[in-house]
C-alpha cells in the first residue's frame, strides 16, 4: 500500500515482537517487502515456522517475553538491529473487582516489562555501534480511555505511552527516536477474541467518528512511517490509528 513512497528501509535490520499473528506478522511481511532484514520474535513455534515458510530469510526467535531470563538468553546474540517494533501484548479482560494477580503479572510482564528489556538490548547495540535508530511501541486507544473490563490492559497501555515518552527523552541524545501507535479495534486474533459480540462491537463503533474498525494495513503503514526517516523529527509521540475515537 506504500508502493509509491520509498521509505528508505531497504538494507536496514528490524526486530518485531509478537510476530506470529496479527499486526506483528503483517509488519514482518511489510518490512521484508520494503527490503529490510527481519528478526521475528514470538512465542508459538508453529507460527514462526509458517512465517519463515511464507517469507524465507526471516530470522525466527521463539521465546516467551514474559520470561526475563529466557528473553535475555534468546536475544543475547541477536546482532545489529536498526529498527524495533515492540508489538507483542496480551489482552486479558476482567471486571475490576475480579482482576487476578496472574492477569496483572502476565500483562505487565509482556505488555510493559518486555518492552523495557528488549528496548534496552536493542538500544545498547545501537549506541555501541554509533548508529541512529527508530523504535515503535504498539499501544492502543485503550491507553487513554477507560473501557469496560479493560482495567489491566488499559493500565499497561497507559504505562506504555509514558514509557514511550521516557525512552524518547533518554534515547533522543543517541539519535534513537521512539514513538507509539495507538490503534482502535483491529480484527486480528486478539480483536476477534474480544470484539466479535455484535452488541459490544456496535457500542464501540458508535464512538468512532469514521464508524469502522482499523484494518491491519492501517496500523502497519503507520508503523513503517514511524520507523522511516519520513518521520525524522517525530519522537515521543502517540499516534492514533483510531478513526477519531480519541478526538471525542
Ligand atoms: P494477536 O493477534 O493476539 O497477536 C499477538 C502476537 O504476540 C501473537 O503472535 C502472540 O503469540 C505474540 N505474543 C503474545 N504474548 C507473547 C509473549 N509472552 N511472548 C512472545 N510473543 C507473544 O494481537 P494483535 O491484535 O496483532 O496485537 C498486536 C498489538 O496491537 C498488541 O500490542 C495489541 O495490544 C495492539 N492492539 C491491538 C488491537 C486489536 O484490536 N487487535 C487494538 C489496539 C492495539 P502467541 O499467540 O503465540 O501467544
Amino acid at each position: 500500500s506504500s508502493s509509491t513512497m520509498d521509505l528508505g528501509l531497504a538494507g536496514r535490520r528490524a526486530l518485531v515482537t509478537g510476530a506470529g499473528k496479527g499486526i506483528g506478522r503483517s509488519t514482518v511481511l511489510a518490512l521484508k517487502a520494503a527490503g529490510a532484514q527481519v528478526v521475528a520474535v514470538s512465542r508459538t513455534r508453529e507460527d514462526l515456522d509458517d512465517l519463515v515458510r511464507e517469507c524465507p530469510g526471516v530470522e525466527p526467535v521463539c521465546v516467551d517475553l514474559a520470561d526475563w531470563e529466557a528473553t535475555e538468553q534468546a536475544l543475547s546474540n541477536v546482532g545489529p538491529v536498526d529498527l524495533l517494533v515492540n508489538n507483542a501484548a496480551v489482552a486479558l479482560l476482567q471486571p475490576f473487582l475480579e482482576v487476578t494477580k496472574e492477569a496483572c503479572d502476565t500483562s505487565f510482564n509482556v505488555n510493559l516489562r518486555a518492552v523495557i528489556q528488549v528496548s534496552q538490548i536493542v538500544a545498547k547495540g545501537m549506541i555501541a555501534r554509533g548508529v541512529p535508530g527508530a523504535i515503535v511501541n504498539v499501544s492502543s486507544q485503550a491507553s487513554q480511555r477507560a473501557l469496560t473490563n479493560h482495567t489491566v490492559y488499559c493500565s499497561t497501555k497507559g504505562a506504555l505511552d509514558m514509557l514511550t515518552k521516557m525512552m524518547a527523552l533518554e534515547l533522543g541524545p543517541h539519535k534513537i527516536r521512539v514513538n507509539a501507535v495507538n490503534p482502535t479495534v483491529v480484527m486480528t486474533p486478539m480483536g476477534r477474541t474480544n470484539w466479535s459480540d455484535p452488541h459490544k462491537a456496535k457500542a464501540m463503533l458508535d464512538r468512532i467518528p469514521l464508524g469502522k474498525f482499523a484494518e491491519v494495513e492501517n496500523v502497519v503503514d503507520t508503523i513503517l512511517f514511524l520507523l522511516s526517516n519520513r518521520s525524522g523529527m517525530t519522537t515521543g509521540s502517540t499516534l492514533p490509528v483510531d478513526g477519531g475515537f480519541l478526538a471525542t
